[in-house]
């Protein structure tokens, strides 16, 4: 179960905010989701709870916001997302060398508290 990884990640990230910006309450918590990243929202929210179980997160809300795989093609520099519908490859030069740019990790948006 590779989510508790990415859950610990997140919620450390969120305990630096909240103890730099002196937090006493953690509303919600949004989180960018790559479709590389292999996530199943169900197994993200339980190790979530799990988590942030006793602490200042706890009872907060976890937003999670699907992010596509984006890819910036070698040849001519052309951000897309690769799909079924462009085979993959570029839509401007149709070349199939890119590199992965977006969408692979999962990533703390922002974080609602007061
Ligand atoms: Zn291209």
């Amino acid at each position: 179960m590779h989510e508790m990884s990415y859950v610990n990640r997140v919620v450390n990230l969120a305990f630096e905010i909240v103890k730099e910006n002196k937090l006493r309450h953690v509303k919600e918590l949004q989180i960018e989701v790559g479709a590389m990243a292999g996530i199943v929202p169900e197994l993200m929210e339980k190790c979530y709870r799990q988590a942030v179980a006793g602490t200042v997160l706890e009872g907060s809300k976890l937003t999670m916001t699907p992010k596509a795989v984006t890819a910036k093609c070698d040849d001519c520099g052309t951000t897309y997302e690769p799909n079924r519908g462009n085979d993959y490859c570029c839509p401007n030069c149709k070349s199939h060398k890119s590199q992965i740019i977006g969408g692979r990790k999962v990533v703390l948006e922002q974080l609602l508290g007061d």
